[in-house]
């Protein structure tokens, strides 16, 4: 029997179902922490904002303040990636719209949108790269 159809066969399995919610549950975690992040991020941008009223009663934005925005709009799409990792991993997958369906689902029941069939294995190791490796300017999911 090939690797493949071992990793195939074990999809099924009670361990491997205990290793997929060990995967949500960190896919969680690390959600969260990027969600404080986005938090902290936010509480620096209002503190510069204050900074700048109160010193010259008008609010100037700043290169730094237009920094953390970047910053955090990056870091919301990496949790959007987690987001969805986590409802594959449940066997749900998210539509272009919004809408929550099972795996198998064809066509979204809202928009119509026509899904690519679901991967039959799911790659873990594809799912959380480092977070300094994020950033790829080149990625053709950003036109
Ligand atoms: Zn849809």
């Amino acid at each position: 029997m090939s690797f493949l159809d071992k990793l195939k066969q074990g999809v099924t399995d009670a361990g491997q179902k205990a290793k997929t919610v060990v995967e949500i549950n960190r896919l969680k975690l690390q959600a969260q922490d990027l969600a404080k992040q986005v938090e902290e991020k936010q509480a620096k941008i209002g503190e510069i904002v204050f900074m700048s009223f109160s010193q010259n009663q008008t609010v100037t934005v700043t290169s730094e303040i237009e920094g953390y925005c970047h910053e955090i709009v990056e870091i919301q799409s990496e949790i959007k990636q987690l987001h969805s990792k986590i409802k594959e991993l449940n066997n749900e997958k998210v539509c272009d719209c919004g809408k929550v369906v099972s795996l198998e689902t064809k066509f979204c029941p809202t928009c119509g949108h026509q899904f690519s069939m679901p991967p039959e294995i799911i790659d873990i190791s594809a799912i959380s790269p480092p977070l300094q490796e994020t950033k790829n300017p080149n990625d053709p999911k950003n036109d």
